[in-house]
């Protein structure tokens, strides 16, 4: 074994340029073929994989086997039979000198961009797992969006500020990640579920600009793009519109598209309003890459004697061209399962052929009704119309617009590479929370309504909008964020309006509305997910992907096991009794 090693160049860098040329590279066998007195190795390093061939009868060979790690000397020779699957495939290194330089473990699964192993392993072992091209490549990606945020961010006046990780509690919505506090026993620090506060603080504090790619910790259910800690390109800015923020945002998101995948954003973005998202996509991330909108179809029944579409206050349908034949019964009940969740009975379907509607609820349908839907629905032969009826509008939207995304997949209606940008603007101030049927706020406390709303408040909070914006990519929400308030009356109202004691306001953030009063600059800005962005222009739909060491749906960490038991020292030490 060797401490000295021999590198002029990087392997995956090779190219039929150097043909000829005597280099010297280390890395892992990634592969190894043995053809009796030749031996075929895929060598892998940082930058990709070469192959090199051994001619065993010629050279001295140590015992080499797959993950080993070797230090190669030898010519770049032009191949007969080019590889294709390789980047370096028209090259292989003639080897003259092999040096052992580690050996391994058998590992677990088999290294390769392809692979059959379970996740479960992959993630158990996933220093191995992150050898992987392809997974490295995500997290060049990562590295590439961070690096063009500073540089955009600082040529605009930008300056980067770190922010504690060990905070008070903020209201962002989440469950908190809590940290006792040794020296105050029975006191907590929360890690904070974004900079939000501080970032507003640094606003009064003057810098006018603020930029951290911050860590995020939210104790949340996890989902496919949902971690419980994440990293947010966080920004905060004083004196600017919402028109001139979300400028200066578009500049930063055309600029990250054009430096990783060449790919050119047209500004400005699309801007649509919130009750549109939802009420023609069903989402308030709708993704505008395939149709199958949203119809509202009251109006044809409302004479109806069909007693479940003559009570029900909205009835809303999409359509899906040419899928009559195809939409089995099976199919059918596995959306239904779909419209259980949104707290729908089912679809109701109906479907056009042979000229004429049919399913099981025509019969309660008039030729005069029955005419409408045709046509306002535009039917042709085989297409189907899937129907939502409720007395709750929410339900019916989002109900259809999770069907919409399920259907746009199974009938793959999204052409791939293609990319879908979108601001959602004008969110309402408040909703009903769904748990509690309380009001609370859509976004945070901290966000400023329209200014022609303000006199609506009290009256009619549920009809005030607010000055936000989500930026919405291939139906992520990729950021989001809003105009703060930043005089002391309105953010009272909106305390009261929340039902925030002054007692609560007092103890949960009072220092915060305290620096509020000394000359607060009118603000702004947004936080955009570090790793969704990441997502999308690495194509992927699993959030894990792109965290290099990501915990798993149960929100343990399968490489450490964390969260553990801690000694009953440490335990004492904080003041801490487990109640099991
Ligand atoms: N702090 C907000 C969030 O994490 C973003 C913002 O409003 O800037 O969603």
């Amino acid at each position: 074994m060797i401490l000295n090693i021999k590198r002029t160049d990087y392997c995956g860098e090779l190219s039929t340029n150097d043909i000829g040329r005597e280099v010297s590279v280390v890395g892992w066998v990634s592969k190894r073929r043995n053809l009796g007195s030749l031996l075929f190795v895929d060598l892998r390093d940082s930058s990709g994989i070469i192959q090199i061939i051994i001619k065993t009868d010629e050279i001295e060979v140590p015992d080499i086997r797959n993950e080993y790690i070797l230090n190669v000397t030898g010519k770049i020779n032009k191949k007969d039979v080019p590889n294709p699957n390789l980047k370096t495939g028209e090259i292989e290194i003639d080897a003259n000198e092999v040096i052992l330089v580690n050996t391994a473990k058998q590992p677990p699964f088999i290294i390769a961009d392809k692979t059959d192993a379970l996740e479960d392993i992959r993630l158990k072992y996933r220093y191995l797992d992150l050898r992987r091209p392809a997974l490295l490549n995500n997290f060049k990606m990562r590295a590439k969006i961070v690096k063009i945020c500073h540089e955009y961010l600082d040529a605009h006046r930008f300056i980067e500020v770190e922010t504690p990780y060990l905070a008070p509690s903020t209201p962002e919505g989440a469950r908190d990640y809590l940290v006792p506090s040794r020296l105050h026993k029975g006191s907590f620090y929360a890690l904070p579920q974004s900079p939000q506060l501080y970032k507003q603080m640094l606003m009064v504090a003057g810098f006018e600009r603020y930029y951290q790619i911050a860590r995020c910790f939210r104790d949340e259910d996890l989902r496919a793009d949902r971690q419980p800690d994440f990293t947010q390109v966080d920004i905060e800015t004083s004196f600017l519109t919402q028109d001139q923020f979300l400028t200066l945002m578009e500049g930063l998101i055309q600029k990250i598209f054009k430096e990783t995948i060449n790919y050119d954003v047209k500004l400005p973005l699309r801007r649509m309003k919130y009750d549109e998202a939802v009420n023609v996509y069903g989402s308030d991330k709708p993704d505008t890459r395939f149709d199958l909108k949203l119809v509202d179809i009251k109006s044809i029944f409302s004479n109806s004697t069909f007693e479940t579409f003559a009570s029900a206050k909205y009835i809303k349908a999409i359509k899906v061209e040419n899928f009559a034949k195809d939409c089995s019964r099976k199919k059918q009940d596995s959306y239904n399962l779909l419209a259980k969740k949104f707290k729908l009975n089912s679809y109701m379907i109906v479907k056009f052929e042979g000229g004429a509607l049919t399913g099981g609820i025509i019969k309660h349908f008039s030729e005069e009704e029955q005419k409408q839907l045709i046509s306002t629905m535009d039917l042709h032969e085989n297409d189907i119309i899937f129907i939502a009826h409720s007395n709750i509008l929410r339900n019916v939207n989002f109900g259809l617009g999770a069907l919409r995304s399920e259907i746009a997949e199974e009938l793959s209606l999204i052409k791939p590479h293609t990319y879908d940008l979108l601001w959602v603007v004008d969110f309402p101030l408040f909703e009903k929370s769904e748990e509690t049927g309380e009001i609370t706020p859509c976004h945070h406390p901290f966000t400023r309504p329209v200014d022609e709303d303000l006199d609506k408040l009290e009256s009619e909070p549920y009809n005030v909008y607010s000055y936000t914006y989500d930026i919405i990519m291939n139906g992520y929400e990729a950021g989001g964020g809003g105009l703060r308030i930043y005089d002391q009356e309105t953010q009272d109202r909106i305390f009261k309006i929340l039902g925030f004691s002054e007692e609560n306001i007092q103890k949960k953030f009072g220092w915060f509305v305290e620096s509020l009063k000394y000359g607060t600059p009118p603000h702004g800005g947004m936080a955009f997910g570090l790793e969704r962005l990441t997502m999308v222009l690495c194509e992927t739909n699993n959030i894990r992907d792109v965290i290099a060491f990501p915990k798993n749906l149960s929100g343990v960490c399968p490489v450490t096991n964390a969260p553990v038991e801690v000694d009953e020292e440490q335990l004492k030490e904080l003041g801490i009794k487990i109640d099991k």
